[in-house]
């Protein structure tokens, strides 16, 4: 079992480290208690000019997890046992048409970039296909 710590914002200029200082925030645990930190998500929110932040979301592992979580009593702060790695589950049917994507947003491109890296005897790169508007 893990915690994970969602929407843990720095500013460009921060160190790394803030991440972690933050997220010991946000959960209400000492640095020296955690361990296997790891990072899961690095994104940034440029909505405001002005205010470009750096939005992280990590997960750690400590002791008495479940009472940390309540203890924290935050929508940011979670308990979490399952998996996120990149495990998505394929069917094995044969595919009787070409898959094909609508949009290049990051949905569209991700969704490209897994079929892509998906290569099997009935699906090869170059059959995915992405449609743009325009
Ligand atoms: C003003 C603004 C600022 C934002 N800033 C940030 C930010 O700083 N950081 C951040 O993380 N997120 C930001 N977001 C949110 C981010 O843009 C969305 O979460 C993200 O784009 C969603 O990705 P998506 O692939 O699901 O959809 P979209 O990005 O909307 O992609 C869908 C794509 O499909 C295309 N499409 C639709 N219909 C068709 C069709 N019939 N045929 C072909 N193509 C089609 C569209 O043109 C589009 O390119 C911002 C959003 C807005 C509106």
């Amino acid at each position: 079992m893990t915690i994970r710590v969602n929407n843990i914002r720095i500013s460009l200029d921060d160190s790394l480290d803030r991440v972690l200082d933050m997220a010991c925030k946000m959960a209400q645990v000492s640095k020296k208690d955690i361990w296997d930190y790891k990072i899961l998500k690095e994104s940034i929110d440029a909505r405001r000019k002005n205010k470009i932040d750096l939005v992280y979301q990590v997960e750690f592992k400590c002791n008495n997890e479940s009472r940390v979580v309540a203890r924290a009593n935050s929508k940011d702060v979670l308990l979490d046992s399952t998996n996120i790695d990149e495990n998505f589950n394929f069917g094995n049917e044969k595919l009787s048409k070409r898959p094909i994507i609508v949009g290049t947003g990051p949905a569209g491109l991700f969704a490209g970039l897994v079929l892509a890296k998906t290569v099997t005897d009935q699906l090869f790169w170059k059959e995915v296909q992405v449609l743009k508007k325009n």
